[in-house]
């Protein structure tokens, strides 16, 4: 396991831990909904297997989105003040 890989083209995002993972015949893979998926080790593929939607991006997309319509929505609420803390001097 002591070989230098003057390859970077070949790396690849672990998506259960956000490590860099270099493609060779030795990679822990899996193919899901047409994409193929790099692993750093057996058991972030076990976390992949189990509900790999989790790992996608478009689900940290779809939260980003989630969050600022939230955000919006409780601007829209508490017309843009803060809740708490409302002090009158
Ligand atoms: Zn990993």
């Amino acid at each position: 396991m002591t070989h230098l890989n003057t390859n970077n083209s070949g790396n690849h995002k672990d998506p259960v831990c956000g490590m860099d993972v270099s493609s060779d015949k030795n990679s822990i893979t899996a193919t899901w909904n047409d994409q193929t998926y790099y692993f750093c080790a057996q058991t972030c593929l076990d976390a992949f297997e189990k509900s790999p939607e989790a790992y996608q991006k478009k689900s940290s997309f779809f939260l980003k989105r989630w969050w600022s319509n939230y955000l919006k929505r409780l601007n829209k609420v508490t017309n843009g003040k803060p809740q708490c803390c409302d002090k009158k001097s």
